[in-house]
């Protein structure tokens, strides 16, 4: 498996009760080694494939092939190999992270005394929440928080890790911290970020899926993304009252506010007019012009 290993999802589909279609036709494959972003607005479907995944729902149709695991079928082969960072890790606010951290890895199965605790004061160091391994959770910071999920996600060395939306909420040096230790997983495992801010994935992320709808509308790395956009990202300040009557006459995918002054971005081959300059093009203008899909 080690050679072969990869997340091969085909053609899922997913509608709830409700009639709410959240996934719809869905293929994507995901390779091992390096973080993998999966970015969309909020009601994409992103949580919905994350917990498809993760064996925690079912969906209607397609396949999702773990390496040589049939994640559909056999929910305990996945389970074993998986660390899973949900959007709302509820903790025990009266434990402290050292007593939780051992429950989860006697839950994980591991279950030799010494071990454990080798395992348990490993992933404290690796998390930065030694030093306050007997604090009770319930004093924690959200990045601290954050953090703890990382550690019980990382339990019995899991291939694949899917963190879902972690990083809303938290203040930028927390963010930081929270990126940097997801970004030193090892080259074995598929880490699966999923979020709607664009800035995470384009710090950490190697390659990527932008979803809306519950369809895929692009894959590949951020870097080539980005290059597919030279040349054809224009901008020019604009005033409040001009807004509306540019995004009429140009292909506007996005504002920015810079210096108090808003700026319009374009699509566009050519200069949209004498007031546009050139602009160098990010993951943002990436994100905004798949969504509108106006290239
Ligand atoms: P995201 O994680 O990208 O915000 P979700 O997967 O949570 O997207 O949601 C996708 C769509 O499915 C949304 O329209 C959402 O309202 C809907 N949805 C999610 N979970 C449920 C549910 N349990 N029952 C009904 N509709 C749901």
């Amino acid at each position: 498996m080690a050679e072969e290993f990869r997340l091969e999802i085909r053609n899922i589909s997913k509608r709830y009760g409700n009639g709410v279609k959240a996934l719809e036709d869905l293929s994507l494959t995901i390779e091992k080694g390096g973080m993998f972003g999966l970015l969309g607005p909020n009601g994409a479907g992103k949580s919905t494939l994350m917990r498809s995944i993760a064996t925690l729902q079912a969906v209607d149709e397609g396949s999702i092939m773990l390496g040589d695991i049939d994640v559909l079928k056999d929910h305990e082969s996945v389970r074993r190999i998986l660390g899973y960072l949900p959007q709302d890790f509820g903790v025990y606010s009266n434990v402290s992270a050292k007593m939780l951290l051992t429950h989860f890895a006697t839950l994980k199965g591991i279950t030799g005394h010494g071990r454990r605790r080798e395992v348990v004061d490993h992933l404290l160091r690796k998390t930065n929440l030694w030093n306050v391994k007997d604090k009770k959770l319930g004093s924690f910071s959200g990045g601290m928080k954050q953090r703890f999920g990382v550690a019980q996600a990382l339990i019995g060395d899991p291939r694949l890790i899917i963190v879902d939306e972690p990083t809303a909420g938290l203040d930028p040096e927390e963010r930081n911290r929270f990126l940097n230790i997801l970004s030193e997983i090892g080259e074995n495992v598929i880490v699966i970020l999923s979020t709607h801010i664009v800035e995470d994935v384009s710090e950490v992320c190697s390659s990527m899926a932008i979803i809306s709808e519950g369809r895929l509308l692009r894959a590949g790395s951020p870097s080539d993304a980005i290059a597919s956009l030279k040349g054809k990202i224009w901008k020019t300040a604009v005033t409040r009252s001009e807004l509306a009557s540019s995004r009429d006459k140009f292909a506007v995918i996005g504002e920015r506010l810079s210096g108090g002054r808003t700026f319009i971005h374009v699509y566009s081959d050519q200069s949209p007019g004498e007031a546009f300059e050139s602009s160098r093009p990010d993951l943002r203008d990436v994100y905004f012009t798949t969504l509108r899909q106006v290239n």
